[in-house]
């Protein structure tokens, strides 16, 4: 299994998940974050972290966002890995808990 980042993380982005993952396999891209499925071990870590309670377990995504496991995986080969925390967009509050960002995701 791996977690998988959703939908509530486009646009806000608080990176707290970053810093508790023992194996790095969080990637950012421009204003969103994915996680590695062939690095993810499961920890189970990160899921409390996140304030926008945007990560889930594969097992319980949210069907309408069933979309975010297969893109998870084909944007953490194509976005770099982050591992320390920084600035959240200014408008992140702003953002957080708006349904259905998936188009204002930028690649
Ligand atoms: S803590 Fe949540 S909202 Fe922030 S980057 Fe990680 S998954 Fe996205
Ligand atoms: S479950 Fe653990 S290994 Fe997987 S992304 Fe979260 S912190 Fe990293």
């Amino acid at each position: 299994m791996t977690f998988v980042v959703g939908d509530n993380c486009i646009k806000c982005k608080f990176t707290d998940c970053v810093e508790v993952c023992p194996v790095d396999c969080f990637h950012e891209g421009p204003n969103f974050l994915v996680i590695d499925p062939d690095e993810c071990i499961d920890c189970t870590l990160c899921e409390p972290e996140c304030p926008a309670e945007a990560i889930f377990a594969e097992d319980d995504v949210p069907r309408e966002q069933l979309e975010f496991i297969a893109l998870n995986a084909q944007l953490a080969k194509e976005w770099p890995v982050i591992t320390e925390m920084k600035d959240a967009p200014e408008d992140a509050e702003e953002w957080n808990g708006k349904k259905n960002k998936l188009e204002y995701l930028e690649r």
